[in-house]
């Protein structure tokens, strides 16, 4: 490994299970004796060979088929353009229903990771192309787009499972609200509406704010819903909503491809770009 792979790999280890499926179990596993659901998410997007793709599928599997034996309760996040979104919107159909038929006899709720906009669409019509046919099946929605809420009306229309983020991608500011504020007033407007007409939703933040809302909503209306956050991230805030009895998932991903996913939550927060710097620092005087 090059030293600031090395080292970036140092940091990634806090939001990641490690490179194997069985470090994803046994995280998952740590999870769930805490009293956690597991949703595991295997690294790696915009795969455009078949052979990648082929063993995305094949891992996906078996931790599926895993769970039982592991007493996990778990679920797997699939993101579109790890089984050929890349390639054409016809293969990712051809692997998410190949995934669909090798999971199927265990159970195992799954949910599609919503990526950049360039994907919105073709990751919403696959969604609803299936949700048709096979109801474990979630997906993930972002508040950032200003497009979201019509989206949301849309799928909420035909009863689909929604996973509400306030979303990873930079977006241009046409299509986009930038500011954290906007953001944060959509994720609250969208959050409403779910709690008002949707059923079977998951709030995915570490945000207090949203998470305090989420709270007071569910008083309101009572749905089933479950809190869903990162491996690694706010500890704490998973503890006390466990205590509180609510169902929180911890999303795990794993394998050798953590660059990409470890930037994105290192540029999430000033504090982990300092702990970048600090590190940095350490590993120059070893
Ligand atoms: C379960 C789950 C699934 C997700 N799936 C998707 C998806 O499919 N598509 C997508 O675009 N995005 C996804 N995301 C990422 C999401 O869009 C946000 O980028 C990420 O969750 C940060 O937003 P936030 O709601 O936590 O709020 P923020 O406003 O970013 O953060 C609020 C507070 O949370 C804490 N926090 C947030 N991030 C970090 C961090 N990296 N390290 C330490 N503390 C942190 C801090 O205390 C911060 O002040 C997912 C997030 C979760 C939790």
């Amino acid at each position: 490994m090059q030293l600031m792979e090395k080292f970036l790999f140092k940091i990634a280890k806090k939001w990641i299970a490690g490179d194997t499926i069985d470090d994803a179990l046994l995280s998952a596993k740590t999870a769930y004796q805490t009293g956690r659901h597991a949703i595991v998410n295997k690294l790696g997007e915009y795969h455009t060979s078949k052979k990648q793709i082929q063993n995305t599928i094949e891992d996906y599997q078996k931790i599926a088929n895993s769970f039982r034996k592991w007493k996990i309760r778990g679920a797997i996040s699939v993101k579109p353009t790890q089984i050929g979104l890349s390639i054409s919107q016809r293969q990712c159909y051809k692997n998410l229903e190949e995934i669909i038929r090798r999971t199927r006899n265990a159970h195992v709720f799954i949910w599609l990771d919503m990526e950049s906009s360039e994907h919105t669409d073709e990751t919403i019509e696959l969604y609803s192309s299936f949700f048709s046919k096979y109801e474990r099946l979630g997906i993930a929605l972002q508040a950032n787009l200003k497009r979201t809420e019509d989206d949301l009306n849309h799928l909420i229309g035909i009863g689909a499972k929604i996973r509400l983020v306030k979303g990873a991608y930079k977006e241009k500011s046409t299509i986009s609200f930038r500011s954290r504020e906007d953001v944060d007033k959509n994720y609250i407007r969208l959050m409403n509406t779910l709690f008002k007409k949707g059923n079977e939703f998951a709030i995915a933040s570490h945000d207090e704010k949203m998470i305090k809302k989420a709270k007071s909503l569910s008083k309101k209306f009572p749905r089933k819903f479950e809190f869903q956050l990162l491996k690694g991230i706010r500890e704490d805030l998973k503890f006390e909503l466990v205590k509180e009895k609510f169902v929180v998932s911890d999303y795990i991903p794993y394998g050798t491809n953590w660059l990409a996913y470890s930037i994105r939550r290192i540029k999430e927060r000033k504090r982990n770009i300092l702990l970048l710097g600090s590190s940095l620092v350490q590993l120059q005087r070893v």
